[in-house]
């Protein structure tokens, strides 16, 4: 599944920049691990019944922290008792992803832990982590697509990730626009289906189109998410 995240666009270059040694961008180092790779049973068993009953099945806690030792010993080869990773559990109960908490996260070692089935049994998630993050109110059937969403999110924060290829200071949320959202944008042609691109896009006065640009985030946060200018005051 993760194939869609690092081989296409320009996350997936980053991503793939940052695996290579000695690359300006080696502060991305994104790795993928299958709890199946840490069984010990012939039939690489990872999910087993809950207790109780009940529909569904759950992840057995041994593969996964089997698999997080793991992680920690490659990372932290010799010094892995020195290695910190917080160790987050993508799940719908989990705190509200936004770009504030990614924006924290950034200085951080992060092991996603993603679940499947029902979930994971308690006791994993009682001993190994340290924070549930939620991509939004509805439930998905595995934390891999929620996890892509965050790293994707997470690449684009990382200075000089995407080269010069795109911005992220003028995305909405950044700090650059001060948590608004986005302006509207345009591309030829001038004349779509009626419609012209405003004036002064084209005017070439680059005062007054920050100016422009500015207005517009407001009116646009104003009427789309009232809620980001609340949160200013
Ligand atoms: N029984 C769980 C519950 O109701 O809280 C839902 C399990 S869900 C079918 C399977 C896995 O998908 C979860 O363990 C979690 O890793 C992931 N998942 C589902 N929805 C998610 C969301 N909104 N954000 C992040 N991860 C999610």
């Amino acid at each position: 599944m993760f194939f869609a995240l690092t081989e296409h666009g320009v996350v997936g270059r980053a991503l793939s920049a940052g695996k290579l040694p000695g690359r300006a961008n080696s502060n991305i180092d994104f790795r993928v691990w299958n709890p199946r790779d840490f069984t010990e049973d012939k039939h690489k068993t990872v999910d087993d019944r809950p207790y109780g009953g009940g529909p569904g099945m759950l992840m057995m806690a041994k593969p996964l922290a089997t698999t997080i030792a793991a992680i920690r010993e490659f990372r932290g080869g010799f010094d892995n008792n020195n290695y910190r990773a917080k160790v987050v559990y993508l799940s719908p109960q989990g705190r509200k992803v936004n770009q504030t908490l990614l924006g924290a996260a950034l200085s951080e070692n992060i092991i996603l832990l993603c679940g499947r089935y029902e979930g994971v049994d308690q006791r994993l998630l009682d001993a190994e982590v340290d924070e549930e993050w939620s991509i939004g109110d509805y439930v998905l059937s595995g934390g891999e697509i929620a996890a892509m969403a965050v790293v994707d999110a997470l690449v684009r924060l990382v200075p000089g990730s995407l080269g010069n290829s795109e911005s992220v200071n003028q995305d909405s949320f950044s700090e650059q626009i001060d948590g608004l959202l986005d302006c509207p944008h345009y591309t030829r042609p001038e004349e779509y289906s009626g419609m012209a691109v405003p004036e002064v896009l084209l005017s070439g006065d680059h005062g007054a189109i920050e100016q422009w640009r500015r207005e517009q985030s407001l009116i646009a946060t104003e009427i789309k998410r009232p809620d980001l200018l609340n949160k200013k005051d």
